[in-house]
């Protein structure tokens, strides 16, 4: 079973489509299953290389910042 520090730790490799192993997929899934904390941070972490994906110019921290603030305002309603 993946501790949650290791699940962050290859979450980014999880969002950008890095080719992953079935066993480490499969880890990964079964720990985002179980785990909402993870689920939360992967889904976060998604939206946010979604949107700089949109935006061909590096993202400067104030736009980093904003797209953190958008994502925390939806979580809470
Ligand atoms: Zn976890």
């Amino acid at each position: 079973m993946l501790k949650c520090n290791e699940v962050v730790e290859r979450a980014d490799e999880l969002v950008d489509g890095t080719p992953l192993s079935f066993r480490q997929r499969w880890a990964l899934r079964l720990h985002l299953m179980m785990c909402h904390h993870c689920r939360r941070y992967v889904r976060q972490l998604r939206l946010l290389v979604q949107s700089l994906r949109r935006n061909p110019e590096p993202a400067s921290e104030e736009e980093v910042d904003q797209v953190m603030r958008q994502i925390e305002q939806s979580e809470s309603t």
